[in-house]
């Protein structure tokens, strides 16, 4: 792996290249684009944030690969996320590629673009609500709903997809052999791309996995609730981040090369520690539920990157709902359950 002198653009061989795309005031520093060369001119796997400076870093990396953002013919996007799809528009704009994610992320960019705010604030208060969050906690999102304010939300208006990202088959690039391989999880619809290709410098194992956020060296990926005020289906995303994960284990790939980070190569070793990190948080979060608790007062007493106290108001949403992912998965294996009558709901662990 070398480096382009003077910009953040990295040389993989065999018509690859990533892009750090900065993403502002975020400690993930920047999101990897990757230029992928085709037969009918140059795809990228993901955009960037939408920023100024973002684009500029972009359309600059691009040049340095020798690439004008006129000639970009196509955009994979890995799933939803404004590190990931947030320059989209703008790409399309600026050249005419298409635009393709797999369906269930989809479904959540047109959400996003049609619902009110309001009815945005109004779902999330219910929600905390139902974990049983404090009411000087929702007080804010109610106040907001009413106010009719908002939300100051990045990609409030991301770009609508023009395809779809079919699981399991070759995205119909020329001269390129890519497989969408549809790894649930972080998001509902996250796919990772797998280059069924020989690795450049001949290293052994099966091709090249663009792993978006489903895979990074040393970032545990959020795993939460999928967020959709339409639908009551009682999903287990955590289950299926699991699944894809043993599922991407499998592939055997040469390399990684992820969204956020740096390339790796040792994947099933690494998917490997994952599955035992959830597995731990599982045995923690059981233990936890030796008395009835509310999602809410599980959220309180996990172990985060620092006290409870300390987490800021949107990061303690994600962490309810990431401690509510951990409860869906407990529940489905049958290990707790929620106490009958309890409003809001108390789980507790199975009594063996
Ligand atoms: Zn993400
Ligand atoms: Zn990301």
């Amino acid at each position: 792996m070398t480096q382009a002198s003077g910009t953040g653009t990295i040389v993989h061989g065999g018509g690859v290249w990533s892009i750090r795309v900065p993403i502002p005031d975020n400690p993930l520093g920047y999101t990897l684009v990757h230029l992928l060369d085709t037969g009918r001119g140059p795809v990228l796997v993901d955009t960037g944030w939408d920023d100024p400076g973002s684009w500029d870093t972009l359309v600059a990396g691009l040049a340095a690969c020798g690439v004008g953002v006129g000639d970009v013919h196509g955009v994979l996007i890995t799933h939803h996320h404004p590190d990931h799809h947030g320059l989209s528009a703008r790409v399309r704009e600026a050249s005419g590629a298409w635009i393709a994610m797999h369906e269930a992320d989809a479904d959540v960019v047109r959400r996003t673009r049609e619902h009110a705010p309001a009815r945005w604030y109004g779902y999330m208060a219910d929600k905390l609500a139902a974990a049983g969050a404090p009411a000087e906690h929702i007080a804010p999102l109610l106040a907001a709903r009413d106010a009719g304010r908002t939300p100051r939300l990045p990609g409030l208006a991301p770009a609508l997809p023009d395809r779809a990202i079919a699981p399991g088959e070759l995205v119909p690039l020329a001269g390129r052999k890519l497989r969408a391989i549809w790894t649930p999880g972080h998001t509902p619809g996250h796919v990772c791309l797998h280059l069924e290709e020989e690795h450049p410098a001949g290293r052994e194992g099966h091709g090249r996995l663009f792993s978006g956020d489903h895979l990074l060296p040393g970032i545990t990926p959020h795993v939460g609730l999928y967020e959709d005020p339409d639908d009551a289906t009682v999903t287990d995303p955590l289950g299926d981040y699991l699944d894809s994960l043993e599922r991407v284990g499998r592939l055997g790939v040469a390399e990684v090369l992820p969204a956020h980070q740096h390339a790796f190569v040792e994947a099933q070793p690494r998917v490997r520690e994952l599955l035992a990190h959830h597995e731990e948080r599982l045995t923690h979060l059981l233990g936890l539920l030796g008395e009835p608790r509310t999602p809410w007062q599980l959220a309180e007493r996990m172990e985060w990157n620092r006290p409870w106290a300390d987490i800021p108001y949107g990061s303690r949403n994600i962490a309810v709902s990431e401690a509510e992912a951990h409860l869906r998965r407990l529940v489905k294996l049958g290990r707790a359950e929620a106490v009958a009558g309890s409003d809001p709901v108390m789980y507790v662990a199975y009594a063996a």
